[in-house]
Parts: C-alpha cells; structure tokens; sequence
C-alpha cells in the first residue's frame, strides 16, 4: 500500500495461489488423472465408459481416447492430457503408460517436497534419471529384423491383447503386419512409414473377425446407376471435382418461353450438353468415373449406356487417396480432363458388405496404397477396434524404423529402475534422492499390471526384483498365467521407442508442474 491505497495489480476475482500450494493442488490434479486411467492398463485393465454432454458414448480402454472425452478442468490436469496426446502422436501406444509414470512421478515428488528437498533439485534428479534410463533401455534392447514377421506380428498382439478386440489379435495383427510392409519404403537406407498410405473404413454389422485387408482403396460409395456394370478390369479411371450436371444459374431466372417447340429444344439442349460431357469423357478412354460431386440422372443413364462405372459424393479426403494410389490427376472440369490425367487399376468393383455396397479400387499403380476394412457388431465396437488397430499399425511401424524392440509386461520397467538405483548411488547428493524416487515410478507399471489382474502387487514386485537381481532382465508379470515369468518366451514385447517416448512425456509433464509455484486464474469473462 501507498499512502494507505491499495494497488490493484490483478483483476477482482483473479483467483492465485502460491509456493507450496500451487505445486500440491497441482501435483493432486495430475495425480487424480492418472488414477482414472491407471485400472485400464493392461491385458487385464478395464474399459471406461464415457458419455458425452450430447448423451453420446465412447466405450474405450485406450488411455489417450479417455483423457481427450474427458472434459478436464485443471491446468495441471490438462497438461497430464497433454503428456497421453504426444505420446500419441509421437508412438501412437503406451498413452496409458506415460500417464501412470507421470503420476508416479509426482506422487513421489510430494513426499520429497514434504521433506523439504526443493523442487528445481527434484526436477534436475528426474531429467538425469530420464537420460540414463533411455540409455539403459538402448543397452538391453534386441534388434528387429524387418523379414522377422513373427517377431512384428508378436509386438503388435502385444499391443492388441490389452483392448477389447484381444479375442481377434492374431487376425488384427496378421493385418497391421501386413498393412505395415506394404506401405514401408525405404528412405536414404532407412524404413520409412507413411500412414497416409493406410486407409481405415469402419461397417458395423459381422464380425471383428470380418475386418480385412484390402490392397487399394475403398471408396464408400455405391456405383450410381443399377444399368452399369459390378466390375471393370484394366480400370481407367477419371478422378473428378467436377458434377455431371447443367450448371444452376446463381440467381433466379426466368426464361420465357412463347412457342411450345422451344419447350422442347430447350430440354433437347440440355440433354445434348449432358450427353456431350458423357461423351467426353468416354473419348478419353475412362471406363470407370468417380466424382466428389454431382451426377445428373440423365448423365447418369448416359454413362451407364456406355458401360462407364460412376460413383458420385465421394469425400475430398478418399478422391485425394484415390489419385494417389492410382495416380490420377483431379480434374476440375470434364472439359479439360485428357487421357494423360486417368488412373489406373487392374479391379474396380461394387461389393456388398452388411447392408451396404462399396466401391473397391485394387491392384492400383501405386502399390504402396492399402485399405483395411474395420467389422464388428455395432459402431462402439468398429470405433474401438479402429483404434486398436491403428495402435498396432503404429506398433509395428516403430519396430520396423527403429529396429529394436525390449521385453513388455513391468520386465523393462523393473530393470530400468534396477539400474537407475545403482546410477543414483554414483551420483550423490540430493538429486540422488530423486533419481531413486524416478526408479520407484517406474515400478509403478508392473505394480499396476499386477493389481489389474487381481495379483498381490507387492508379492509380484518382490519377485520381480529378485529374478532381475539374479541377472533374469526379461522377467515381468505374465497377467494370463499370474507368473513372473520370462516376457521375451511370452511373446510380450514391444518396440523400444513405446518406452523411451513415455519416459520422456512423463518427465517433461512432471517436471513441468513442479516447476510452477504461482497459479493465477483470471475469473472468466461472462459473455
Ligand atoms: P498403453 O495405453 O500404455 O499401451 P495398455 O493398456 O495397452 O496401455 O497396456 C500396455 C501394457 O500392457 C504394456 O506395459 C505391456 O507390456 C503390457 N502387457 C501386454 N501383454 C501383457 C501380458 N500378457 N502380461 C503382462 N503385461 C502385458
């Protein structure tokens, strides 16, 4: 005060809070998040339900897909939200993961903040611990072949087995193998995948055990008219933006009409301009027209007389997959489409799947373009299944372009912190008070596979750590048979970048939160 006058700095009704407080409430926020998904992780996790303010549903188990529908409050909340989405997007598995280390992380870090050790000393302890603990994952890392399909095809059941559509892993991850390989280039020496290659198309109705691999691109359309044919082999295929139709003028016109003849010559007219397009299209050879927008019904009996195969309103996104993978050039107008501009594809064909017919274009010129049909009983089930696969697609990916994978189930986990106990010792001082509460954190995975599966945690960690103790690296919990047991024989593993990404989402997040000692929310404005 100045002069006995208070000085505003903030707004009335800005809510702050400071030192301790900030970093507690915070550090309880995060930590809240983590418990809501840390019962989903695993083979033996369960599944949340959540309904939308709109009363829609989204049943999942995916920790990413969880945190997005959930609508979070809390900044530090957000920002554990934030650790799942650029896992995502980095990996695209283990959000569950680095969400339950994150938790860890902090949860121990306010037991050392209780016994005064300063947060910037825990943070320091924590980004050493990351560090060394990629490094240990590199050391006991084992090599990928790319030819290995059984080991690939293992990683991606790994990553299956915890979601709902575990009952269909081994047809899920023949697929995402295959998929995978198909659209896999090599780059200056190194496997490159490109998702944009992999097309997902969801049909509820049949079975999971229905979802297929398609080599080409499905359009999700029916062909237009019931005189054209099911199929065309050897397909040239024009690739439109542009509507078989007469163009409608912009604004109202009247034309009159005097003498009943013209009435005629004006229908004529505009028969003979859609016969003309049809014509044009056929002179450059195309056999089979697929259009975003628009199809005449008179174009449409026209195409449909010359044996050309239509489909009309396709989505933007698949007209751009479609002349990729057959490259085609998309034309704008049908005046300007020439030979040069069709695609090609040995197969295009109407095929009935449930109640609906699509249109599946393979054998394209481009190879590298796939298509995976999602089945499954009703729309939460093809959703949820969209999502597992397109994890395992990732999974496999990463296994492919890193060249490396390590054991799952707690075994990497529990070996990492193992060692970091030892690394701790070398350092010293406070951060090694740290980097010991990072090994506890880790442990937090097996402790949490282990509980999920109804097993007595602190039973299978004992037995955990002394298996690794005797130099067994690969021993995790197996949740199937309730043994700790070697992960690498039970086929539990996982590429190395699931482990390294989440260890460093996790410290980033934590870290970041306990760097924050002021929170200051301004009240929202009412508008
Ligand atoms: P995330 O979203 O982090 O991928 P998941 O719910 O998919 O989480 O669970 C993945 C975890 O489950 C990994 O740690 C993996 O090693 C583990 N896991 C997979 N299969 C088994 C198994 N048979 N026994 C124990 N753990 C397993």
């Amino acid at each position: 005060m100045i002069g006995g006058q208070p000085i505003f700095i903030l707004k009335e009704g800005t809510k702050r809070e400071t030192g301790k407080d900030a970093i507690k409430n915070n550090i309880e926020a995060a930590i809240a998040i983590a418990q809501s998904v840390r019962t989903s992780l695993g083979p033996r996790g369960m599944d949340k339900m959540l309904v939308d303010s709109l009363g829609d549903i989204v049943i999942t188990n995916d920790g990413v897909t969880i945190l997005k529908e959930m609508d979070v409050e809390h900044p530090a909340a957000k920002m554990m939200v934030e650790v799942s989405k650029t896992q995502d997007s980095f990996v695209g598995d283990g959000t569950t993961t680095a969400v339950v280390i994150a938790g860890a992380l902090l949860q121990q870090a306010e037991g050392l903040i209780n016994q005064n050790v300063h947060p910037t000393v825990i943070s320091e302890g924590y980004r050493m611990a990351a560090e060394e603990a990629k490094k240990i994952i590199d050391s006991i890392s084992k090599p990928v072949k790319p030819d290995d399909k059984e080991l690939l095809m293992k990683m991606a059941a790994t990553s299956l087995s915890s979601k709902s559509a575990s009952g269909s892993k081994e047809k899920l991850s023949e697929i995402s193998y295959q998929a995978v390989k198909a659209v896999a280039e090599e780059i200056d020496g190194k496997l490159h995948v490109d998702f944009d290659n992999i097309q997902i198309v969801k049909k509820h109705g049949g079975e999971i055990e229905d979802t297929q691999l398609i080599y080409g691109v499905i359009v999700d359309k029916e062909k237009v008219h019931p005189g054209m044919p099911n199929f065309v082999k050897n397909a040239k295929i024009a690739v439109l933006n542009a509507a078989l139709e007469i163009k409608k003028p912009e604004f109202d016109t009247n034309i009159r009409i005097d003498d009943p003849s013209m009435i005629q010559r004006f229908l004529a007219q505009e028969e003979s301009v859609l016969r003309d397009m049809v014509l044009k299209i056929k002179q450059t050879g195309a056999n089979v027209v697929i259009t975003q927008k628009g199809i005449d019904d008179l174009a449409q009996h026209y195409l449909a007389k010359e044996g050309i195969y239509a489909v009309r309103r396709v989505k933007k996104s698949d007209i751009e997959k479609l002349a990729k993978a057959t490259g085609a050039a998309i034309a704008s107008s049908i005046d300007e489409l020439s030979p040069a501009d069709l695609g090609t594809a040995d197969l295009v064909e109407q095929v009935k799947i449930g109640e609906d017919y699509l249109t599946f274009v393979t054998g394209c010129k481009n190879p590298k373009a796939v298509s995976i049909l999602v089945r499954g009983g009703t729309e939460h089930v093809t959703d949820e299944v969209e999502r597992s696969i397109t994890d395992s697609i990732h999974v496999v990916a990463a296994a492919l372009e890193d060249g490396a994978y390590v054991t799952g189930g707690g075994s990497t986990a529990a070996e990492i912190a193992m060692k970091l106990r030892d690394y701790a010792k070398s350092v010293g001082g406070r951060q090694q008070l740290a980097i010991e509460k990072f090994a506890d954190s880790l442990e937090e995975i097996p402790r949490a596979l282990a509980e999920n599966a109804g097993l007595d945690a602190i039973d299978i960690l004992i037995k955990i750590r002394s298996e690794h103790a005797k130099g067994h690296k690969t021993y995790g919990i197996n949740v199937y048979t309730g043994e700790v047991e070697d992960m690498e024989k039970a086929g539990v593993i996982e590429p190395v970048r699931v482990g390294k990404q989440a260890i460093d989402a996790a410290t980033e997040a934590a870290v970041m939160i306990l760097r924050i000692d002021d929170v200051i929310a301004t009240k929202a404005s009412k508008t």
